[in-house]
């Protein structure tokens, strides 16, 4: 097999990294130059005699690309070796999250729990386990998505340019996530490539992120985008028709908080038109917490 040149292989490096390949999402390096041709590979899909058929997982989508700028890495169509499947994402994990996190007493146990837990598939490709920011107990507890590439890298939510703006909103009604804010998400862990989590990724972080607010006893809570509103809300409506409605969640300890789902700031950043319907809700918000005698 042909050796690259230290700098053939940077360049390479850097090529994926423009195409958008920026991230590992194999637990393991696969060598593909190892693996058996592509016809020997097509064979395991035939079942041997007597024996249940088998069928080959199929191999992940290989990135949209023009023209790789190594010539040399050209090898047959790339083939995953076959795995066994991991049982990960089963309801006993989904139960066995829920029984975790009601076993938790405060914030800071449920923070150790969910570090702990490994039962999320999201958290073997995850550079960090983004928990919370802002303080804790606060009046407002917002609730967004899941983590991204900057999020992942500092372990902090909404510290992208989303929630820099999301920052400069509410700086716009006087507050900040030094004093009046609690931010987290329905995920703890990003998303490989940022791709739409599984049900049951969904379903394991929600038994976290319920119990989270549960202890974090917010007086009012902010769901920020569409994928928490629904989350939290247990409906298929979507952001268009639930933002901007005050509503109450129940909470499973029998407590209930008022809330408010809103525009995700990303979303507001693609469509600014929009950021006049968030500033209502914001005042919205404002409004509430006066209300309850929070500010
Ligand atoms: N988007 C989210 O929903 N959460 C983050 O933490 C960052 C971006």
């Amino acid at each position: 097999m042909q050796t690259l040149a230290r700098e053939d292989l940077a360049a390479l490096l850097r090529w994926y990294v423009e195409q958008g390949v920026d991230e590992t999402i194999g637990e393991e390096p696969v060598d593909r130059f190892a693996l058996p041709p592509p016809a020997t590979m097509a064979m395991a899909t035939v079942p041997s005699q007597g024996a249940a058929p088998r069928v080959a997982p199929p191999a992940p989508a290989a990135p949209v690309v023009s023209a790789a700028p190594v010539a040399a890495l050209r090898p047959g169509p790339p083939a995953m070796p076959p795995r066994a499947p991991v049982p990960l994402e089963s309801p006993q994990l989904v139960a066995d999250a829920r029984t975790l996190a009601r076993n938790c007493g405060s914030v800071a146990e449920l923070e150790a729990a969910i570090r702990a837990f490994e039962g999320c598939a999201l958290k073997r490709t995850a550079k960090n386990t983004v928990f919370a920011d802002g303080v804790a107990g606060a009046p407002v507890m917002v609730v967004g998505e899941a983590p991204g590439a900057d999020e992942d890298r500092l372990g902090k939510p909404f510290v992208g340019v989303s929630g820099q703006l999301m920052d400069r909103m509410f700086d716009a009604i006087g507050m900040s996530r030094q004093r009046d804010l609690y931010i987290t998400n329905i995920l703890f862990w990003r998303p490989p490539g940022n791709r739409t989590p599984t049900p049951a990724e969904q379903a394991i972080c929600l038994a976290f992120t319920r119990r989270h607010i549960e202890l974090a006893q917010p007086k009012v809570l902010v769901l920020a985008g569409g994928t928490s509103a629904k989350a939290i809300l247990d409906t298929t409506e979507g952001i268009m028709r639930l933002r901007g409605k005050w509503t109450t969640v129940k909470l499973d300890d029998g407590s209930t908080v008022p809330t408010l789902p809103t525009f995700h700031p990303a979303y507001l950043l693609r469509t600014p038109a929009s950021k006049r319907q968030s500033w209502i809700d914001l005042l919205a918000v404002d409004k509430r917490l006066r209300e309850l005698g929070a500010r």
